[in-house]
């Protein structure tokens, strides 16, 4: 069997993962990609030093079934990248990636594997095979595609394409800082994870002007705190097999929160209070609780990871998640690592660093930026776009590759995001754009477990 690989990032380093490690190869396989850096995708390219993976190592493995895959590789590196208060070490995400290239280079030593330097923008069918079109008019046929194409770029909310001043994506940061003059006013869209990292390469690039983070909601992530090994009795996919509702799930933590004598109540309290509390309290609070003893914040974020896509395929309730919680839930499942958060705080402190929130407007002045929220208006001479791109949305890169495959019925558009296969069709996804996930953007642990799955249905196919 031909297997045509589109896309060489880490949902591609999996699956070449997954594939090597069976006990039959499936056949041959062509990866196709249009970056000099392969293996690393969109995040684990080359950037700062700063710049560092958002998860502890366990979080971390690109092989399913096997949690300290990465640790292990990880070995003595990891002693010059300890954080002091996670007890973990966080590497530079392009340390990472050479994790991942390496991944891929002990799999392709097992497996027939050709990479294609382009971009896949069309698919025709013929007869029972697919032929994959590059950008440069060049045909491969294939038996098998697999869509490995990664997840969408910031929206541009305010329409600011163009203008001088604005960053539109921020990554690579050690390609967008340096244009940025060390005194400007900068202003940063979005307050998750992204947002934070541009904060953080600021200051360590030595930026001296005042950073305002803007934001609707002004929900910062929570912070990581100590993993503690700790195997769940009550919320275990077994028992969740039998919810329904979010209060199901409610139920089901309650029972695990009990079983360790830690007050449920209270615990539900504190996150249901995340979109109202003071960001800035809230952030201080949870440095403070880095290394607190009590484990319900900790369950709720491993479940997440590990439990979330099957949790979220059998909710009938998914609308109240995925609007009212949307913010508290993304920002207690995607936490900041603690060296960001202290960091953060201390920009907070000197005063350079602002929070606006309420966010309504965001308009060229020349020169600089108008800023309009609830509390007032600011200008900015930069605007860095740092919104965290919608769970399912196609990579500029692969959109007319996606059309392709809506056209020629290989995939179907699901209603709620990402892309369905029909049964038969010679597909798979694997990553963001697959139809059924949550609606929180691939993390590592779904995208490799996807990616294993992946590689048992091509042997049976
Ligand atoms: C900045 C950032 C940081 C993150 N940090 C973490 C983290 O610390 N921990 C964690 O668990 N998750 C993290 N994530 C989540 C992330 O989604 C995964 O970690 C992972 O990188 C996704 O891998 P992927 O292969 O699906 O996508 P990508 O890594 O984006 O790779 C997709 C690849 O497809 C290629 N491609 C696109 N279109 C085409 C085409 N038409 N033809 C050929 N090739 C194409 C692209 O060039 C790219 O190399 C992060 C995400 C981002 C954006």
């Amino acid at each position: 069997m031909r297997i045509g690989i589109v896309g060489g990032g880490a949902a591609a380093v999996a699956l070449l993962d997954s594939l090597a490690q069976l006990d039959a190869l499936p056949g041959t396989v062509t990866v196709f990609e249009p970056s000099t850096h392969l293996w690393g995708g969109r995040p684990y390219g080359p950037d700062l030093e700063v710049v560092l993976v958002n998860s502890p190592p366990v979080i971390m493995s690109i092989r399913h079934g096997d949690q300290r895959h990465y640790a292990r590789w990880l070995g003595e590196r990891a002693a010059a990248h300890l954080d002091e208060r996670l007890g973990e070490p966080l590497v530079p995400r392009a340390l990472y990636g050479e994790y991942l290239r390496q991944a891929a280079e002990e799999a392709a030593a097992r497996l027939p594997v050709d990479v294609q330097h382009g971009r896949v923008t069309g698919v025709e069918r013929r007869g029972g095979e697919v032929v994959l079109r590059t950008a440069d008019g060049h045909g491969q046929a294939v038996d098998r595609v697999v869509l490995c194409v990664g997840s969408g770029t910031p929206r541009d909310h305010f329409g600011l394409a163009g203008t001088p001043g604005y960053v539109a994506d921020p990554y690579p940061l050690a390609r967008t800082l340096p244009g940025v003059p060390r005194e400007s006013a900068v202003a940063v869209i979005g307050s998750g994870l992204t947002a934070v990292d541009v904060v953080v390469s600021l200051a360590a690039v030595g930026h001296t002007g005042p950073i305002s983070l803007l934001s609707r909601s002004g929900v910062l992530p929570h912070v990581w705190q100590r993993p503690v090994r700790y195997e769940p009795r009550h919320l275990t996919a077994a028992n969740l097999r039998g919810a329904r509702t979010t209060g199901d799930l409610a139920g089901l933590m309650r029972a695990e929160l009990d079983g360790l004598g830690e007050d449920f109540d209270a615990f539900a309290a504190d996150l249901l209070a995340t979109p109202a509390e003071d960001p800035v309290v809230r952030l201080r609070r949870q440095i403070a609780a880095i290394d607190a003893p009590d484990l319900g914040r900790r369950i709720l974020q491993q479940a997440a990871h590990t439990l979330g896509p099957l949790a979220w395929s059998l909710l009938t309730d998914r609308a109240q998640l995925a609007g009212e919680h949307y913010r508290t839930a993304v920002s207690v499942s995607s936490p900041m690592v603690p060296v960001n958060a202290v960091q953060f705080d201390r920009l907070l402190e000197r005063g350079q660093l602002t929070l606006v929130r309420d966010l309504r407007t965001v308009e060229p002045s020349s020169p600089g930026f108008r800023i309009r929220a609830a509390g007032g208006s600011l200008r900015a001479d930069v605007v860095v776009n740092a919104v965290n791109p919608p769970p399912h949305s196609v990579p500029p890169a692969a959109a007319p590759l996606v059309a392709s495959l809506l056209s020629t019925g290989l995939a179907t558009a699901n209603p709620a995001g990402g892309l369905d296969v029909p049964s038969g069709a010679p597909l798979h996804v694997v990553g963001d754009l697959a139809a059924g996930g949550t609606f929180v953007t691939s993390s590592i642990p779904a995208i490799a477990a996807r990616a294993a799955a992946t590689a048992q249905a091509l042997l049976s196919d």
